[in-house]
């Protein structure tokens, strides 16, 4: 009898409750369900409302169709599928785990406030089901509550979170894809919680198709995060330091929208970093490699500040910063947004994401610091801009960066930093190859005066005008700074 209850006990599967995480290397959640034994249903919950949970942006969306389909891919070659669902994700888990009789569901653990609420509400319904939950550390190389300034509190200053995190230790070495994966590949769900198409969450666009930017730039899922990983290891790691600051010299990863749905974990990163510096002879492979691994460290202390401070992406972390006479000015937000704003380096950045759905990270920085001093407009609309366009539309990383750059932020640039955007398009894009990529208006104007067309007069006529000039623009910026005691 007792053997009878322990075979068919066995023979209840186990979901891996898929979110953020859509990869099979280094996935934990997928590692302990084969570690298990059963047989693995691998689900993912298209949750659009559930209380908080913000939608994605366009950009975003049509990154998570595509790595959706190559996750599938995957599995189906592994002779498995992805099961798809669409619905309140604490309604459909644990209806999909008791039509499938299931014995655990299993996930990588999230980090926003809503999403935790969620993954709360599951793991209790699945207990009271007697059901078996149980989440894993997937997303981050030290989660947010790991890391504690000496008196128990979370940090404000990066560089004495990223001390701390390293006092902590190495992060483990990354998991391989699971030697053995039973994997289901029957029909999905059952009458209550039939699965659907993939076309049917229409996360990619269709009339207007505006993707086509998207598409000739990126290859969405695991195999497109690896293949990037290999050839950024390559080419680029070694003169990290030095030049990942030239947006024309395209010498970062370009790795952040596959870690944003986790195509690649943070530990891949990181120790496949160290074992292509180790395998050169390069003088400053040191740099190169401590330079690459705190820009990850950002993006830990970003989902720190995201986990201690929920609010983030709505809320001034420095409260005086409610007082900042924001304008309301929607011809300068759409000269912004369109990359008409007669600066070249902000137009050429605006229109890159536009097309490509990325941006470089000097250039970012440069244009989010134009639209919040320059323009006077509230950083939330940039975040906002951002979070629609960006294929690597980030929960922390986005709000963080926006509230470091506006002034607001945790370890924030001070506010009277103001970019002058012609300097900074001089500094790091010196031959205007950058802007003339992307601003074909430019095109024959001589790098001397490329980041200033504005004094080749009649010259470059199809380009526009500045819509402030930068000296007033800054004075009123300090200005209101000033207002804020
Ligand atoms: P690499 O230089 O190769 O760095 C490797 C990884 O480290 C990146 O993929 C990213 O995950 C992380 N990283 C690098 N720089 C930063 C940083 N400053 N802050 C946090 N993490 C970083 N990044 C996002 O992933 N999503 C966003 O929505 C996002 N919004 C931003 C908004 C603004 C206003 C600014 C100034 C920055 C924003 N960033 C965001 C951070 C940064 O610009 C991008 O992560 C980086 O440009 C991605 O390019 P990469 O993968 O080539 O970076």
């Amino acid at each position: 009898m007792a053997t009878e209850v322990l075979r068919s006990d066995l023979e209840r599967p186990v979901i891996v409750w898929l979110r953020d995480d859509l990869r099979l290397s280094d996935n934990p959640a997928l590692t302990a369900a084969a570690n298990c034994g059963r047989r693995i249903i691998c689900a993912f919950v298209h949750d659009e409302e559930s209380e908080g949970v913000r939608p994605l942006g366009g950009a975003a969306r049509w990154w998570l169709h595509g790595a959706l389909r190559e996750m599938d891919d995957a599995l189906r070659g592994l002779g498995g599928r992805l099961c798809v669902h669409r619905g309140v994700a604490s309604v459909v888990i644990p209806q999909l785990a008791a039509d499938s009789e299931a014995a655990a569901v299993y996930w990588n653990r999230r980090y926003g406030a809503a999403e935790r609420h969620v993954d709360e509400a599951v793991k209790t319904t699945l207990k009271a089901q007697r059901i078996e939950a149980r989440s894993f550390n997937g997303h981050l190389l030290y989660e947010p509550w790991s890391i504690k300034t000496g008196s128990g509190t979370p940090f404000r200053v990066f560089s004495a979170f990223w001390r701390a995190a390293h006092g902590v230790g190495e992060p483990g070495q990354p998991l391989g894809v699971p030697a053995r994966l039973n994997l289901f590949h029957g029909p999905c769900g059952q009458a209550s919680t039939t699965g659907v198409e993939l076309a049917d969450l229409a996360l990619e666009p269709t009339s207007p198709d505006w993707a086509g930017g998207l598409r000739s730039n990126w290859r969405r899922g695991e195999a497109g995060a690896q293949a990037r990983l290999e050839f950024f290891l390559n080419e680029h790691l070694h003169e990290y330091a030095d030049l990942r600051d030239f947006p024309d010299r395209s010498a970062t990863s370009r790795l952040s929208p596959y870690l944003r749905f986790g195509n690649i974990s943070p530990r891949q990163l990181w120790h496949a970093a160290e074992a292509a510096a180790n395998a050169t002879t390069s003088l400053r492979v040191h740099q190169n490699l401590e330079k690459f691994r705190s820009e990850l460290g950002w993006r830990e202390f970003s989902y720190h500040l995201l986990y201690h401070n929920p609010e983030i992406a709505t809320q001034n972390l420095q409260s005086k910063f409610d007082q900042m006479p924001w304008r309301s000015d929607a011809d300068a937000l759409r000269a912004w947004q369109q990359g008409k704003t007669g600066y070249p380096i902000i137009d050429a950045g605006m229109r890159e994401l536009w097309t490509t759905g990325w941006m470089h990270n000097r250039v970012r920085m440069v244009v989010a610091s134009f639209l919040v001093k320059h323009l006077l407009i509230d950083w939330r609309q940039g975040e906002a801009w951002f979070w629609d366009t960006l294929v690597d539309a980030d929960p922390a990383n986005n709000a963080a960066s926006w509230q470091w750059v506006a002034g607001s932020g945790a370890d924030a640039a001070p506010y009277f930093r103001v970019f002058n955007p012609v300097l900074q398009g001089e500094k790091f894009d010196p031959d205007g190859r950058y802007v003339k990529r992307w601003l074909p208006e430019l095109d024959g104007v001589s790098s001397s005066v490329v980041h200033r067309p504005w004094q080749l007069g009649n010259n470059v006529e199809a380009y526009a005008e500045r819509i402030v000039e930068h000296g007033l623009a800054r004075q009123r910026a300090l200005d209101a700074f000033k207002g804020l005691g």
